[in-house]
């Protein structure tokens, strides 16, 4: 089949790679010629999400379409519902891809969130009370690894940041104290059935998933909340593709801190460690195919491979290929996505290491 898949990152990439072996063709459409996805797809269009003569491009030549970012517009996931099918929808997407809605939808189905306070105007912040406690204010849209989140202490100090974003709509959320953060993978196909991966314990640093371990170590109890919450959302959107449910621990508080409508970073152990990856499992969902399954082989952990690797010569600021010889273990598997410019804190690749029993 041909499926048509908007957004071009490494996670498109990775399920090019997993749509091959199943012998599945992809069109990507994203707007940078030069995206990691560009050089292993069957076919790229280079376009504006909301232009529709290119949408008609990409419907023209794809059965079935998905995504590989939640900032896909719901606009453009409905119009190419009209040609095949759209897995995640664009309704689950929309949820996604906006904190407000995204909270607001998890704490109508009876699941804890971090305490929050939306900010869509300074009115709304002058109705706040006077005494902040220390908060992050996030904007409801477009943020990832971080970016889009700010440190909050006072109310002048929000007013202000506030003011800088241009008045974005955000949520100011308490800063808790993180005990372990998780998450788990769920895959549910157009039937209703579902499948998860084991929870994942992660570990991040400024913000940024730094490593994150398959299984983590978490207690049974606390097992049984994440599988109960992560079963709950899944059903209750409605949801068809695969789905990435990040939770935080505080003490043996638990609350669901966001969700991700496409494979997540913390999903890239079960490329090597699974029976079928989670870029298999959107695949096999969007062409329709039986769920593959979620069973480990072995523990494992994935580590991002961040462009500040490139940075250790940091006194003449000259753009070093890290010796990739220092990682070439048995047993680990290291990927690079192809992007050509590393920065500080941009994901360029990540290895995984497998722990045989
Ligand atoms: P992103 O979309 O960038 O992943 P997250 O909301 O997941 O945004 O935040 C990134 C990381 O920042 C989290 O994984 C966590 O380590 C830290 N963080 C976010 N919100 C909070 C919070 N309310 N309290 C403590 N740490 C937080
Ligand atoms: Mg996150």
């Amino acid at each position: 089949m041909n499926i048509g898949l908007l957004g071009g990152g490494q996670l498109g990439l990775m399920m090019i790679e997993a749509a091959h072996k199943l012998k599945h063709k992809v069109i990507v459409l994203d707007k940078d010629k030069n995206c990691c996805a560009s050089k292993k797809c069957d076919s790229f269009i280079s376009g504006d999400y909301k232009n529709r003569k290119t949408l008609e491009l990409l419907a023209n030549q794809s059965d079935t379409f998905t995504v590989e970012t939640e900032n896909i517009p719901v606009e453009t996931l409905n119009f190419l519902s009209n040609f095949g099918p759209v897995r995640p929808s664009g309704n689950c997407v929309s949820i996604c891809q906006n904190r407000i809605k995204e909270k607001a939808f998890i704490s109508s189905i009876g699941i804890p969130v971090v305490p929050h306070y939306k900010i869509k105007s300074v009115s709304d912040i002058k109705k706040l009370p006077n005494k902040l406690p220390p908060s992050i204010l996030k904007t409801a849209k477009s943020g990832y690894d971080g970016k889009g989140q700010f440190n909050i202490k006072t109310k002048q100090n929000l007013i202000d940041v506030f003011d800088e974003l241009g008045s974005l709509p955000c949520v100011l959320e308490k800063k808790i104290n993180l005990t372990k953060e998780l998450s788990i993978i769920l895959v549910r196909d157009s039937s209703g059935n579902v499948a998860n991966y084991p929870i994942a314990e992660n570990q991040h640093k400024d913000g940024i998933l730094d490593t994150s371990t398959m299984p983590g170590d978490v207690a049974r109890e606390i097992k049984d909340q994440v599988y109960l919450y992560a079963l709950t959302i899944i059903q209750r959107m409605n949801y068809c593709g695969v789905l990435c449910i990040e939770f935080f621990l505080s003490e043996d508080q638990l609350f669901v801190n966001e969700l991700a409508p496409r494979p997540h970073n913390s999903g890239h152990q079960t490329i090597e460690a699974s029976l079928c990856s989670q870029f298999e499992q959107q695949v096999r969902i969007s062409t329709s195919m039986p769920l593959g399954s979620t069973v480990l082989r072995c523990p494992a952990r994935t580590k991002n491979l961040m462009g500040d690797l490139w940075f250790k010569d940091l006194d003449n600021k000259k753009i070093v290929e890290p010796n990739w010889n220092l990682y070439k273990k048995s047993g680990v598997t290291i990927h690079l996505y192809g992007k050509t410019i590393p920065r500080i804190g941009r994901k360029m690749g990540h290895l995984t290491e497998l722990f045989l029993k």
